[in-house]
């Protein structure tokens, strides 16, 4: 690739347009992957949401598909509550109180369908928030 056509491609890039979009209005002969690869090596990328907001608008992908394929079944306040109640509003790792910090319901399974009242337990946010990071490491 010739420093003018690449020029070419991060002016257009730059101005709003997807590297398909790109390919397409300078009839390049790369493939997308290759320019995408080009602009990296400079620097310039997207961030994964504005990718996918471009993506959509440009009717490449469905307005129902989501980023997160993980469906959660909400938890209803009631359930919520009675979690808390159950566990005296405690941490039940740190025994930090609501006054103390945010209390969050947790699925002890990690799986977040299964809202069953034994896969349930009251963590504070920062508890909740290191058992999923440590989740998210090992898996
Ligand atoms: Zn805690």
């Amino acid at each position: 690739m010739n420093i003018a056509t690449f020029n070419e491609i991060k002016k257009l890039y730059l101005s709003g347009l997807s590297t398909f979009q790109v390919k397409d209005k300078l009839k390049l002969s790369f493939s997308v992957r290759e320019i995408q690869r080009v602009l990296a090596r400079e620097g310039l990328t997207r961030s994964r949401k504005l990718a996918y907001e471009l993506a959509v608008k440009e009717g490449r992908v469905g307005r129902v598909k989501k980023l997160s394929t993980i469906k959660r079944i909400r938890m209803s306040a009631m359930l919520r509550y009675s979690i808390l109640k159950r566990d005296n509003f405690r941490c039940l790792l740190c025994g930090a109180t609501a006054k103390e910090r945010l209390l969050e319901v947790d699925h002890i399974d990690f799986n977040v369908r299964n809202n069953a009242p034994e896969n349930l337990r009251t963590l504070c946010e920062w508890c909740n928030f290191g058992r999923r990071r440590d989740n998210d490491s090992t898996s």
